[in-house]
């Protein structure tokens, strides 16, 4: 017996449960092919939407920015740590979204949990939607306000939960995701943004798998909505179609000047590379001056949901390139995607309790607008022979 013990054991029960995740490794760059264990699969798993993790452009910006500014930040922001390529992103930003202004982060997570407790504490209330991403419960977690869960997209919950909860907190919160990560559906926002009027509640979306994926040249879901000025807060990661690394959140500037006063992740952890801050300001820039990566990207999303569903696949409810296969029992659906991988060549996330909800097990897949319409094709072949196999269909 030692003390860690129970480490050995927590990782068996994992495994026997089925819930132990192995960790691939990436011998390539991120792009519609990828290369794992010296195979070449096409993959349908990464939301690099527009193919910035590895553009020639934006890679040149960073490597740019490196030779002039180094590899390290060293030191937090409020020290010694802030580079004058921050600002220009931020400034950048901010202008892009529409708001005045724009705080980075070094990770959307960090822009969640760091900004979540500057905006509501202990004698605040936060009406937070079912299925928020975990990044937010953490910040909600870290407030210590108090919390009122409403149910998914249904705003009569919300109007009911904020009538009968408003008056609890002296400040008070809506907060919800844009896109919701595991089932591609949009939240609500318009009526959402109302009701914060309505019952003076502040409104605050992460917006980041809405980026370079809704709106005006990827502008978001704000911009989708046409809400300019009634979202409060609009937070976002550059991980994602921005494709490098990075968090944000965009606001008055009033606000923006209190995080940089208050925000833990801020005062307490060293800023973003350069050299990643220089890749996101660039593909912003790329973004602004060109939408046919965005175009393409719709495109093979309507192409992926059309075949599969010719195919007899169940996609679910998403209204974005977010395409849920809806397998439903969680062996079959962890069978599917090991089957894809070794028999098809495709990577495919299997997405399992407790992700989602028991007996909504699924295969997600997240085209790109780097893939054309035959590795589309592909997937959709590949899918529908081992559907076949496992009886799905
Ligand atoms: C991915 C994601 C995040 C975290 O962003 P990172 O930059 O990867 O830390 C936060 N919120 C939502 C909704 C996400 O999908």
């Amino acid at each position: 017996m030692t003390k860690l013990d129970w480490v050995t054991r927590d990782i068996q029960e994992l495994k026997n449960a089925g819930r132990y995740v192995p960790i691939r490794s990436l011998q390539s760059s991120q792009g519609a092919w990828v290369t794992i264990d010296g195979k070449r699969i096409l993959n349908l798993c990464s939301n690099n939407y527009l193919g910035f993790a590895n553009n020639p452009e934006v890679k040149k910006a960073a490597i740019d920015a490196i030779e002039k500014y180094g590899v390290g930040a060293g030191a937090v922001r409020s020290i010694a740590g802030t580079s004058e390529v921050h600002n220009r992103l931020e400034k950048k930003v901010a202008s892009f979204k529409h708001m005045e202004a724009c705080l980075s982060f070094q990770g959307g997570l960090l822009a969640n949990s760091g900004t979540l407790p500057v905006l509501v504490g202990k004698d605040d209330i936060v009406f937070s939607e079912e299925l928020n991403h975990a990044s937010i419960i953490d910040g909600l977690r870290l407030s210590s306000s108090k919390r009122v869960v409403y149910r998914h997209l249904d705003t009569e919950d919300l109007r009911k939960q904020l009538k009968e909860h408003r008056k609890e907190g002296i400040r008070a919160l809506i907060v919800t995701d844009g896109v919701f990560s595991m089932d591609g559906d949009i939240a609500p926002l318009p009526e959402i943004a109302e009701l914060g009027i309505e019952h003076d509640a502040m409104v605050y979306v992460d917006d980041a798998h809405g980026e370079g994926v809704l709106g005006d040249h990827g502008r978001g879901i704000v911009n989708h909505f046409n809400l300019a000025g009634k979202v409060d807060i609009e937070m976002g990661t550059f991980s994602k179609a921005i494709g490098s690394m990075g968090g944000f959140v965009a606001g008055s500037s009033d606000l923006v000047d209190l995080l940089k006063q208050r925000a833990r992740p801020f005062l307490f952890s060293s800023a973003l590379n350069p050299g990643d801050a220089a890749a996101v300001l660039k593909s912003i820039e790329l973004m602004e001056k060109d939408d046919t990566p965005i175009r393409m990207l719709w495109e093979n999303a309507a192409r992926l949901k059309k075949g599969l569903q010719d195919a007899g696949f169940d996609t679910g409810r998403s209204k974005t390139p977010i395409t849920p296969v809806m397998t439903t029992d969680e062996k079959k659906t962890v069978e599917l995607s090991k089957m894809l991988y070794q028999d098809e060549g495709l990577l495919a996330s299997p997405i399992v309790y407790p992700t989602v909800a028991q007996g909504t097990a699924r295969i997600r897949l997240m085209p790109s607008a780097l893939h054309s319409a035959e590795d589309i094709k592909y997937a959709v072949d590949a899918l529908r022979h081992s559907g076949a196999r496992l009886g799905l269909l």
